[in-house]
């Protein structure tokens, strides 16, 4: 056993081995210092052998095994490896990525004395079994609120199964989630245990943090998210590998923190879309959360106001007809195949397989319904305004300038909400039809009005706004359509007594800005706030009594089946930004479309009617959650090359395919990115264990294809965007 086995942040799915004399058991998980090429690498050793497939005289011996911080520990390169089989991502790829980057170049932080424990003289991992809890330093103990009777229930819910299971804690923006959340944590501390907290985008949201660590003075909060610089993310996730973080808060990468006494994991705002990645590693950090509870036989929490319609499926019974014609009931997550590394029998005890525990009618999740708001205030009012007769006043009806007017006089804050940034989507010479087109993307130029400027919103590119048209010379150039920033002119100008206040990634392109901007809004100093989807997370505005969601339809039919639901959380999550406190809030919402089943679910606050309806649909068109889809992607200077690659590898996929559909391939909606030309192949099955068996297979033909220079391509499982 002189030989370990080590996963390297290479693109190619194997693992490397090397010679290494003094390697023990305990180094399984350390991190490890390798020559490669002519240089060397870090990577982590992930297994010991005997021998290699390798000739003697080929194997290189390692630099150093780095023992300066304990092992990363089995279940941690258990979790790596799922995430490696199921995304079909080389495993060294993975643990790279679930490494902060300090840890992944194989240094160390640099740690204060005054840290409880210095890790850095541990020998190896500790035993969970002998590592106690941090006693917490006694603190005044927070006053709680008395728990309603939902929350009660669904605290007890949480603890009254042991083991593994799920549950979705469904209620409204102030129906005391976060409070059940905050209870379900102070049980697990009390127990010795470490609690995990995903939610989307932290850098947003650090009134959270606050609440956390207001309501534990005593305990270890650690914090992980991209934000942070590389050596508190580094500490962090010490602090967890120790033992010694109590409560770990943060955004998806967090999923991946090692917590060797981890009882309890909570995803809040779990159908936000930022817990899935978009490059690299294309996780869905709600879904590993889930597959990770179940491997350490935890529960864990999913809430939402509005959960993805994945979710809610999983919570509805299991005798409703939208599951019973399905074939897919019993496949929530893969078997690893015949991989000896997986847990044993994952795929049969996963959260799709409550049918055959608990008989017939057992949903995979638990419904926890919170139905009522734990603050005094009832629901907003929602109205909807036909907007089909009326002639707009830049985008705004009658009725929403005379809610804004009424507002005003009364000293109270208004919202309108606009789901684009910029001042106009384009910019055109109507004589001769020019349009500000990028140069680098099939995409408009959006015009900027703030700064002067013709901006990307995909590439980034950007150019000073033209006197005259670049072809013919017309100094007349009209921007077309409306963004925030058009939207605040004209307000102001509509509004001169009114303070206007935009909020967007423009105006709060630092987390400094956007705390300025928050603090002005809570201060009362804006009275008309023009803002997009930023303004709708979890953010509390006291004098919110009005909102309007103007250019809302575009959403109903919009190419991505997901936009409807997309849409609905949105302006649910903004309309629950008002009518907190005394002051009742209403929201109006525009639209050419009155009758839209999605609009009437709105007015009467009804998201599960929305989303039986959105499920039937989905049903009968055989989209998730009735289906398994993974996208092949591919791209290269010309799009004839990247549908060339896709046809060669839609050919070698048609002797694999069983069970599974191949479509053709397609170019991207977004054709040209950054100037290079995207396509893209969907594949699709009734049968999760069908799909990855069929990707498994798949993959190894595509690394095994000789790729034309220039041309890259990624596979992106259970794809969000399209
Ligand atoms: P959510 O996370 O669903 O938006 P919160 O847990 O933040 O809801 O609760 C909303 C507000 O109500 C918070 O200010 C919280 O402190 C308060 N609250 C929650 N539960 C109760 C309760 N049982 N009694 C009184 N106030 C409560
Ligand atoms: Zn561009
Ligand atoms: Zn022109």
């Amino acid at each position: 056993m002189n030989i370990v086995r080590v996963a390297l942040d290479l693109p190619v799915p194997k693992l490397f081995d090397y010679l290494a004399p003094d390697c023990l058991e305990s180094d399984i998980g350390r991190r490890v210092s390798v020559p490669f090429g002519k240089g060397s690498r870090t990577g982590v050793i992930v297994g010991l052998a005997a021998a290699s497939e390798q000739p003697d005289a080929k194997l290189k011996a390692v630099t150093a095994i780095l023992r300066d911080m304990p092992a990363l520990p089995a279940d941690w390169l258990a979790l790596c490896e799922f995430c490696a089989s199921y995304y079909h991502t080389p495993l060294g790829e993975v643990t790279s990525f679930a490494l902060p980057p300090m840890l992944r170049r194989g240094k160390l932080p640099r740690i204060k004395k005054a840290l409880r424990g210095a890790f850095a003289c541990l020998p190896s991992a500790i035993p969970i079994t002998q590592h106690a809890a941090t006693p917490s330093t006694p603190a005044p103990a927070p006053v709680l609120p008395q728990l309603m009777a939902a929350q009660q229930s669904a605290v007890e819910a949480i603890f009254t199964t042991n083991g593994f299971h799920a549950m979705l804690l469904h209620g409204v923006t102030g129906s005391g989630k976060t409070e059940v959340y905050l209870r379900a944590i102070d049980r697990v501390l009390a127990r010795g245990g470490q609690a995990l907290m995903l939610v989307p985008e932290i850098a947003l949201t650090p009134q959270l943090e606050g609440r956390v660590a207001a309501r534990f003075p005593g305990a270890n909060i650690v914090c992980a998210n991209s934000g942070m610089t590389d050596a508190a993310r580094a500490r962090g996730f010490i602090e967890a590998l120790g033992g010694r973080a109590e409560i770990v808060l943060g955004t998806r990468l967090a999923v991946f923190m090692p917590l060797p006494r981890l009882q309890l994991i909570i995803v809040d705002e779990e159908h936000d879309a930022s817990f899935k990645q978009q490059e690299g590693l294309r996780y869905s950090a709600r879904d590993v959360a889930v597959w990770r509870a179940h491997q350490l036989n935890i529960p864990i929490v999913l809430g939402s106001a509005t959960p993805s319609l994945e979710t809610f499926h999983h919570a509805q019974p299991r005798s409703a007809p939208a599951t019973v014609q399905s074939q897919t009931s019993h496949a929530t997550f893969p078997s690893r195949g015949g991989d000896s590394s997986s847990p044993q029998g994952v795929s049969d005890s996963l959260p799709g397989s409550a049918v055959g525990r608990c008989g017939g009618g057992a949903s995979r999740y638990r419904m926890l319904e919170l139905p009522e708001r734990a603050v005094a205030e009832a629901m907003p009012i929602v109205r909807i305004v036909d907007t089909r007769r009326e002639k707009l006043q830049e985008g705004l009806s009658a009725v929403l300038l005379a809610g804004l007017q009424q507002r005003l006089e009364r000293g109270e804050q208004s919202l309108v909400f606009l789901n684009r940034r910029g001042y106009a989507p384009v910019l055109a010479c109507p004589p001769c039809g020019w349009v500000s087109r990028c140069r680098r993307c099939a995409a408009n130029l959006v015009v900027h009005l703030a700064d002067q400027r013709l901006r990307c919103h995909h590439c980034g590119f950007e150019a000073l706004i033209p006197r005259a048209c670049p072809d013919c010379g017309n100094v007349d150039l009209l921007p077309f359509g409306r963004g925030t920033q058009r939207l605040e002119a004209m307000l102001a100008e509509r509004f001169p007594a009114a303070r206007v206040l935009r909020v967007d990634r423009d105006s709060a392109s630092t987390p400094k800005k956007w705390q300025a901007l928050l603090a002005t809004i809570h201060a009362g100093e804006a009275d008309i706030l023009v803002g997009t989807q930023m303004l709708a997370k979890g953010h509390d505005f006291p004098l919110l009594t009005l909102v309007g969601a103007v250019g809302a339809d575009a959403a109903l039919f919009a190419a991505d089946f997901r936009a409807p639901e997309r849409l609905f959380a949105q302006l649910m999550q903004v309309g629950g930004r008002s009518g907190r406190a005394d002051l009742p809030g209403e929201v109006l919402i525009q639209t050419e479309y009155p009758e839209h089943p999605l609009y009437r679910a709105l007015v009467d606050h009804d998201y599960a009617r929305f989303a039986r309806t959105q499920l039937e649909e989905r049903r009968i068109a055989g989209f998730p959650p009735f289906s398994f889809q993974a996208m092949l992607r591919a791209e290269a200077r010309d799009i004839e090359q990247s549908l060339v690659f896709l046809s060669a590898a839609r050919r070698a996929a048609e002797a694999l395919a069983h069970g599974v559909t191949l479509y053709d391939p397609v170019p991207m909606r977004l054709q040209r990115l950054m100037t290079l030309e995207r396509g893209q192949l969907l594949v699709e099955s009734l049968s999760r264990p069908a799909l990855q068996a069929f990707l498994a297979k798949w993959m190894e033909t595509l690394y095994a294809l000789k790729m034309p220079a220039g041309l890259r391509w990624h596979l992106d499982v259970d794809p969000l965007e399209f």
